[in-house]
């Protein structure tokens, strides 16, 4: 009854083994935010310089043209449709490119461009008529380094004699191999073997040494302890440069151990609001009863694209079947999808082949689909103790203050759980308004 009025087909339940655990790894977030990456992340914040070498140029460009680059270079950066440094690139790159080279520490989130800035730093400072490695680039991942790789091959499309090697798994060259690349990306381990057991790299002739995503480099110990190793090697004019995510002590210690006198600078992250998002919530008795009131939002209000979060696979699957079964143009966005596939199902939505996405937390962080404007919050985000996720909500919700547009947002909740939706509005300081899913008129 209630629920299947019609003689459609019941949405069948889904058992608990279905429920899997679908948190997300720091290589994973940042690999997927690679992958469904097209743009630039926008930033109103100046760049902060934390620490200065005193003999180090302080200024910022404005062009690529006032950083004299070699013409092929150029072309390559334009070809990427490149128009002007991005943010942090325009005080990166200067100190970047100095003579007598300078050492950096870089932080910003992901997307604001520092990637393109090292690969930009490695192919401009390689002689391209020297046939042996002169950078090295470490990448705590096998597809980070990929994708980096990829990056140098575009961007130095016209740099005709610079190649890449990849000191990859499953990448293995007979002992004895002679490397004629000039720069060489790779993850740790197999990097260690080219330069050590192998001895493919002269660490004497490396001119720049850049260490990618340190953040997700220190979550694995040996990693960074390798790392280290490799560090210890290279001569003492070498350029070191680190590059983060995020900044904290431990990332700190690390990037002071890899970087001698150092150059700092940080860009602030966007900070997300709720101000400009309208919240309401519903009272309801379970899931069906959720359903029916998400229902009545459509049957009130023209909805462009949505995003819906459950707490659990389980209810993300049951829910993804309910709307496919009722027309709706559905996508499932859960935990066993490997990165790639999530990556597909992202891009499709933006793409608005899919007008729902329905997802657990997999999607919760650093996922900004400019387009959505209604946000549903299928369950409260909870914390594994149980009490209310504040900073999930943020995220789910929140736009970031001057890019972002208004917004709406529907919370589900059973009585029981009321208290938590009371904890929200108390942290945020906002109102979240009722609604009867038999009376929508306070929605207009
Ligand atoms: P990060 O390494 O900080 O995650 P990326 O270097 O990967 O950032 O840049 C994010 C996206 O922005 C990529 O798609 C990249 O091609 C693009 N991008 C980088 N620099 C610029 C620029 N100066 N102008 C336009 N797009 C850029």
């Amino acid at each position: 009854e209630g629920a299947n009025r019609s003689n459609k087909p019941p949405v069948p339940e889904f058992n608990d083994e279905d429920d899997g655990d679908d948190r997300v790894s720091a290589a994973e977030a940042s690999l997927l935010n690679k992958l469904i990456r097209k743009s630039l992340v926008e930033s109103s914040h100046h760049v902060e310089i934390l620490q200065r070498d005193p003999s180090s140029p302080l200024f910022s460009v404005k062009s690529f043209e006032e950083l004299r680059l070699k013409t092929e270079l150029l072309h390559g950066i334009y070809a990427m449709g490149f128009n002007r440094p991005s943010k942090i690139q325009e005080t990166a790159l200067p100190l970047m490119l100095a003579y007598p080279p300078q050492n950096l520490i870089a932080q910003s989130q992901s997307g604001t461009g520092k990637t393109a800035a090292f690969v930009l730093a490695m192919l401009s400072r390689v002689n391209a008529d020297c046939k042996f490695p002169q950078c090295l680039c470490v990448s705590p991942t096998f597809e980070l380094a990929m994708q980096t790789g990829q990056v140098v091959e575009k961007m130095g499309k016209f740099c005709v004699n610079i190649k890449v090697a990849y000191a990859v798994r499953g990448n293995r060259l007979p002992r004895g191999s002679k490397i004629e690349e000039q720069i060489i990306i790779g993850t740790p381990g197999t990097l260690l073997d080219w330069c050590f057991k192998l001895m493919f790299v002269n660490m004497e002739k490396i001119r720049v040494f850049v260490l990618d995503e340190a953040d997700v480099m220190i979550d694995k110990q040996n990693f960074s302890d390798q790392t280290i190793r490799i560090q210890r090697s290279l001569s003492a004019d070498c350029q070191m440069l680190l590059f983060s995510a995020t900044f904290d002590e431990p990332l700190l210690r690390f990037a002071q151990r890899i970087v001698p006198e150092p150059n700092i600078i940080k860009l602030r992250r966007e900070e997300l609001t709720l101000n400009n998002i309208r919240q309401y919530y519903f009272e309801c008795e379970n899931k069906e009863d959720k359903y029916r009131a998400l229902c009545n939002v459509y049957g009130s209000i023209t909805v462009g694209q949505a995003i819906i979060f459950c707490q659990t696979r389980k209810n993300a699957k049951w829910l993804y079947w309910a709307m496919s079964r009722d027309g709706h143009q559905v996508s499932l966005l859960s935990g066993e999808l490997v990165v790639e596939e999530r990556a597909d199902v992202i891009q499709k939505f933006r793409e608005g082949k899919s007008k729902v996405l329905i997802t657990t937390n997999v999607c919760a962080r650093g996922i900004d689909v400019k387009q959505v404007t209604i946000v549903v919050n299928f369950s409260l985000p909870t914390t594994v103790a149980g009490t209310a996720a504040f900073e999930t909500y943020l995220h789910r919700i929140g736009r970031t203050g001057r890019f972002g547009k208004r917004g709406l947002a529907f919370n589900m909740t059973e009585k029981a759980n009321l208290p938590l939706l009371f904890a929200i509005e108390e942290y945020f300081k906002i109102v979240i308004q009722r609604l009867d899913p038999e009376d929508m008129e306070a929605l207009e």
